[in-house]
């Protein structure tokens, strides 16, 4: 997609936007395009995400590419050497290295696609995600549509009570929702808060 203009290859994608907006599916077929131009590929994701497979990366529709789990973007430093295309999932779980570790690797003539959640379930800038966006050559923000009304989603609505900022989960845990449900809901829970104390 962004091939055709590097002269000089190395810079950052970032592909971001809320829980089911299809984030890792652009990755994958991000990658699975710089493997079919014969590029040596390598996918990244933080240990924390073993949703379901320790070694692929998986989408929520099941399409699934190799990657090594890391326990920090340190590791990722370490370990892309010999590729072209250094693909990171997930990166809203990562430390604050991980910028400092993708403008490394784009210095160095690696392509770069990140993917990860801009927004917590609170809908605050996620993590690395913002200094990651504002580094980027390249930021596609893909959208989910909201379950409750039709709108485009941009927002992971978290359907349990948890007040922990990683909670990892699926459809039964999070719905995408639009910014006006999202302030609806915002709303309501603070007023149920109001009448619990
Ligand atoms: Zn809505």
């Amino acid at each position: 997609m962004y091939l055709e203009s590097a002269n000089k290859p190395g810079w950052i994608e970032v592909i971001c936007g809320s829980m089911f907006s299809g984030k890792t599916e652009e990755l994958i077929r991000r990658m699975r395009r710089a493997v079919f131009a014969n590029q040596r590929v390598e996918i990244f994701k933080p240990q924390i995400d073993v949703r379901y497979s320790v070694d692929e990366v998986v989408s929520h529709n099941s399409n699934s590419i190799p990657s090594t789990p890391v326990d920090s973007s340190a590791q990722i430093s370490l370990l892309a050497t010999e590729v072209d295309v250094v693909g990171i999932d997930e990166a809203q779980f990562f430390d604050e290295g991980i910028v400092e570790v993708c403008m490394d690797l784009a210095n160095r003539g690696i392509r770069v696609i990140v993917a990860g959640l801009d927004m917590d379930y609170l809908g605050k800038p996620f993590g690395p995600m913002p200094a990651l966006m504002a580094r980027a050559e390249h930021v596609d923000k893909v959208h989910a549509i909201c379950v409750r009304c039709g709108n485009i989603a941009q927002h992971s609505h978290r359907l349990t009570q948890n007040d922990n900022l990683v909670v990892l989960g699926e459809k039964d845990t999070y719905e995408p929702i639009c910014r006006h449900c999202f302030n609806r809901l915002r709303a309501e829970e603070e007023v149920a808060a109001a009448a619990a104390e």
